[in-house]
């Protein structure tokens, strides 16, 4: 006859019981204690309820720990983001790029046509910063002028007036028999145009010293 177990005593092997360490004569009186008191029946409830509480605490915790994570995450690449956008931001305003020199601060002088055809021009331009380029790429028929000037966006610099070096441009080209048709200044964009001359335009003759400066550049 197994001897019947107060409540006390069941209670505390309980722990035991539920991790299955307690012997089998002994785990079948704490049954039989547990159909006849409801007290104890509670207290195995809540026990085991507690130990699966223990069991699936960690995978919260993990839970918890990849939110955590994620949000530094989140924080890092914003940040990162942010800080981007400021150096961006501060290169825009305070750092200095090429900018084309728009029409409205370009002038023309010096046009005139020699004897063999050829177009002589000259451009004057007001620099905030200095020039970095000049470009004359056009298409077969047209030649488009262009200075880019180094400088930050709002420059405080004092424009200054620069007479940029002659250009002879040949309308007729022996080799390919192309013909050029027009020759232009292109400021910020297409529309920003002056023209320098276009084929039919009556412009001056060079004067003999002039066609002497021609010799001389062609001579070069
Ligand atoms: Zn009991």
């Amino acid at each position: 006859m197994e001897p019947r177990l107060n409540c006390e005593i069941v209670q505390d092997l309980l722990p035991n019981y539920i991790e299955g360490l307690t012997s089998e004569s002994t785990n079948k009186s704490i049954q039989e204690h547990l159909a006849g008191c409801g007290e104890c029946r509670r207290t195995l409830e809540q026990m085991t309820r507690d130990t699966h509480g223990i069991k699936a605490a960690p995978p919260k915790q993990i839970n918890f720990m990849k939110k955590i994570k994620r949000r530094q995450w989140l924080i890092a690449s914003v940040s990162v983001a942010i800080v981007a956008a400021l150096l961006i931001g501060a290169y825009y305003l305070f750092g200095t790029r090429d900018f084309p020199v728009p029409a409205s601060e370009a002038k023309i002088t010096e046009v005139y046509q020699t004897q063999d055809g050829t177009i002589h021009y000259r451009v004057t331009a007001n620099i905030k910063g200095f020039v970095s380029r000049v470009t004359t790429h056009g298409n077969k028929h047209t030649q488009i002028y262009r200075i880019y000037e180094h400088r930050q966006l709002f420059s405080k610099e004092k424009a200054s007036m620069i007479t940029l070096p002659e250009n002879w441009l040949s309308t007729k080209n022996a080799d390919t028999n192309l013909e050029k048709t027009g020759i232009y200044f292109e400021g910020i964009n297409k529309d920003d145009r002056i023209t320098i001359w276009e084929k039919g335009m009556t412009i001056p003759t060079a004067t003999a010293e002039q066609e002497e400066a021609y010799q001389r550049y062609l001579g070069r």
